[in-house]
């Protein structure tokens, strides 16, 4: 060890092999500061970094800026951190250390340097991952590796979305190509009826926790099957199904290759649910018992949480296809067509029905939960004709509510308050309220201060942003006035999702006067950032974001309203850290719980949302807004202009006025004073570690000792 890392260069590389970095300042400072410019040249991507900066020259720089005692205490830390046995997993997951949990998604959001997320599920899954290699669960992830990940955004002069693909570079990404008997690569196969495919895998080290990804870009394949793992939630539904095949099935033979017995499988959303049809075909073989009992056994350590509830969100796959692509495995199985299609179908007798791949986790689960308690309720209700004879409030799906992981969304500079504040120990201790309860010591001038560069950084990251994108579409007016797009004394609105159209992107938009009142307000104006992708096949989420786009090219918002293209893990990054407002007004309750507020919450600013997924259950009056009472339409149109009418009203009413009342010595004492109370209230619970914890204390645990019982 210590001769392979004897110098700095060796250190660094260490340090990039890692993602632990990634929510580590200390260690990314030392790259900005090696040189601050490559540094954004590469996207934040330490490997390609180091790839266009010699050796000497950090010998050179780190010389220069005395950092080799920072490079070594880096590297300690990391080592440090990977062999720490003092962790909350250690003291009570003692029994999944031989069969840790396996967790499959679709998407994992870890990094802007690794873009294979699309959004919001993508992020749960790596702050998932990050929470539990913090806390020492043993917890293994299973995605896709997309080669053109999902889509760059640009829009042109008129505002509509143009997607641009980009081929990853895997040689500048810490992957491992995944070997197994003398050193050669694991390929993994699954036949169809269409010809077999397969797949490589590498390896990802998040920390303490392994992430293995597979990839169909192998020359075995077929042409079009090299292309199945190119795009994030391309394609059409034959490329869907062959994806989720090679996402589940592939992912559990994988495991199976690297001898990992699963004590639990996760399935963060449905799209992976093929995963437990290929643990029942191995229990099968391995014991030597029918289907039934397999799928029995299995159910007993499987868990599914469940994202959306929104229709289309949910996988259905006609028969043909279902057919087609996995009826060679349903033989293995000894299933008919008949009994396959059963398992996904919420009435198996029901030939019409397709094969949905919630059905298939719903029933095949031991625990199923949703993201926020609305949500649980909501998908108690749709899930319900799948237990006909239970009344709504029993249907089998529990909630545990999402939460963002600290150090990856929260700001060095808020970190540093808080080390002063809440004890060096914080960071392990972030579930206890009585940690949190110590920002009131913290002093209203500090946070303010804190608050307003990290404000100031934002606007100057959006300015270079309009830059490139004004100068691309030949916007001389912004060009021009480029220094006096957004004032950091102005109430600064964030606001980036999908364009989703049950998100209402555009609801601050609907009364333009009454806005522009607003925007022009001689004494106490309002800014808004603006940012977010559409589904590139999703017109109507296109229409809307170019409304918010002309809006913004518009000469006499220039100033006021801005979109910030291709919002990814660095432009939330910036939005979180620096805006006063993040506004969410999804249309209720499709919302499943949405994180991005509580991004916001730690780095002092305050949510205005409408009271869905996580703010109905954490809004107390006091520590953000509220727009509405919670009321719904069945008339999308009428909730649409109500819930616009108290935007407005909240906005006016409440928000503006308090955001700028100052105390006599100048200082936005209640609106400092709301900020903290956002702090203490809701940084306890709203964070990966208690999520994390929640599922290994209601769903892990239970489940990994009945795999223990039963196998021993
Ligand atoms: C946190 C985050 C999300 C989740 O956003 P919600 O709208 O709160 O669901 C989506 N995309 C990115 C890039 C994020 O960082």
């Amino acid at each position: 060890m210590k001769s392979a890392y004897s110098n700095l260069h060796e250190r660094l590389r260490a340090l990039a092999q890692n993602l632990w970095w990634t929510w580590h300042p200390e260690v990314i400072s030392l790259f900005t500061d090696l040189d601050p410019h490559l540094w954004r040249q590469v996207d934040h991507n330490p490997i390609a970094f180091m790839k266009k900066i010699t050796p000497e020259k950090i010998e050179e720089r780190a010389s220069e800026l005395v950092l080799h005692s920072r490079i070594n205490y880096a590297f300690r830390r990391m080592n440090e951190y990977m062999e720490r046995n003092k962790t909350w997993g250690f003291m009570h997951c003692g029994n999944l250390n031989n069969r840790p949990v396996v967790y499959f998604s679709a998407e994992f959001g870890l990094h802007e340097s690794l873009p294979i997320y699309s959004g919001g599920l993508g992020i749960l899954a790596g702050d998932h991952l990050k929470s539990a290699s913090d806390m020492g669960i043993p917890l293994i992830g299973v995605g896709l590796l997309y080669q053109q990940g999902y889509f760059s955004q640009r829009l042109n002069a008129e505002g509509w979305q143009e997607e641009e693909y980009i081929d990853l570079d895997i040689t500048q990404l810490p992957l491992q190509p995944v070997t197994g008997a003398r050193g050669k690569p694991i390929i993994v196969r699954i036949d169809t009826r269409s010809g077999p495919i397969h797949a490589r895998s590498w390896k990802l080290q998040v920390g303490r926790a392994r992430l293995f990804l597979l990839d169909s870009n192998v020359e075995a394949n077929s042409p079009e099957d090299r292309q199945l793992t190119s795009r994030l939630y391309g394609g059409d539904h034959r490329l869907r199904i062959r994806q989720e095949l090679l996402l589940g099935i592939g992912g559990a033979r994988l495991v199976q290759e690297l001898n990992i017995f699963p004590g639990v499988l996760h399935l963060n959303e449905g799209h992976s649910a093929f995963a437990i049809l290929e643990e029942i075909r191995r229990t099968m073989e391995y014991d030597q018992i029918p289907f039934h009992r397999a799928h029995r056994r299995v159910s007993l350590y499987t868990v599914f949480t469940t994202h959306t509830p929104v229709a289309a969100g949910h996988d259905r796959f006609s028969p043909e296809l279902v057919e087609d692509n996995v009826g060679i495995f349903r033989e293995k199985l000894g299933l008919s067509q008949d009994d396959f299609m059963a398992l996904g179908r919420v009435n198996p007798q029901d030939k019409s029905e397709l094969f949905c791949m919630t059905v298939l986790a719903l029933k095949s689960s031991r625990r199923a939960n949703g993201v926020s308690a609305i949500h649980g309720t909501v998908s108690r209700l749709m899930w319900n004709p799948l237990w006909p004879s239970l009344p709504e409030e029993k249907v089998p799906i529990g909630h545990i509510t999402n939460g963002v992981h600290v150090l990856s969304w929260l700001a060095p500079q808020m970190y540093q308050l808080f080390e002063t504040r809440l004890g060096q120990d914080w960071p392990t201790r972030m579930v206890h309220p009585d940690i949190w309860a110590k920002v009131n010591e913290i002093d209203d001038g500090e946070l303010w201060e804190t608050h307003q560069s990290l404000k100031m950084r934002l606007i100057r990251f959006v300015r270079r942003r309009l830059l490139m994108q004004a100068k691309r579409m030949g916007h001389h007016d912004t060009i021009k006035h480029i220094d006096q797009i957004l004032d950091p004394n102005i109430l600064t609105i964030g606001c980036a999702r999908r364009f989703a159209t049950y998100k209402r992107g555009d609801l601050i938009l609907s009364q333009p006067e009454r806005l522009a009142k607003l925007i022009e307000h001689s004494r106490q104006p309002i800014q808004i950032i603006f940012a977010g992708k559409a589904h590139p096949r999703d017109d109507e989420g296109k229409r809307l974001l170019q409304k918010i786009a002309r809006f913004s090219y518009s000469r006499a918002y220039i100033r006021r309203i801005v979109f910030v293209e291709n919002y990814d893990y660095n432009v939330a990054r910036h939005l979180v850290q620096g805006v006063d407002v993040w506004l969410n007004n999804p249309r209720r309750p499709l919302e499943a719980c949405g994180t991005s507020g509580q991004k916001v919450v730690l780095n002092g600013g305050l949510n205005l949302s409408v009271l869905d997924g996580w703010w109905h259950e954490a809004y107390d009056g006091s520590n953000g807004f509220a727009i509405g009472h919670g009321g719904m339409h069945n008339d999308p149109e009428v909730q649409y202009q109500r819930d616009a009418e108290y935007l407005y009203e909240t906005l006016e009413k409440e928000v503006i006025p308090l955001y700028y009342e100052k105390d006599a010595s100048g200082i936005h004492h209640r609106w400092i004073a709301r900020m903290k109370h956002a702090m203490e209230s809701l940084g306890w619970r709203f964070n990966a570690d208690r999520m994390v914890k929640n599922y290994a204390e209601r769903f892990y645990l239970p489940a990994a000792s009945a795999t223990s019982t039963e196998t021993e």
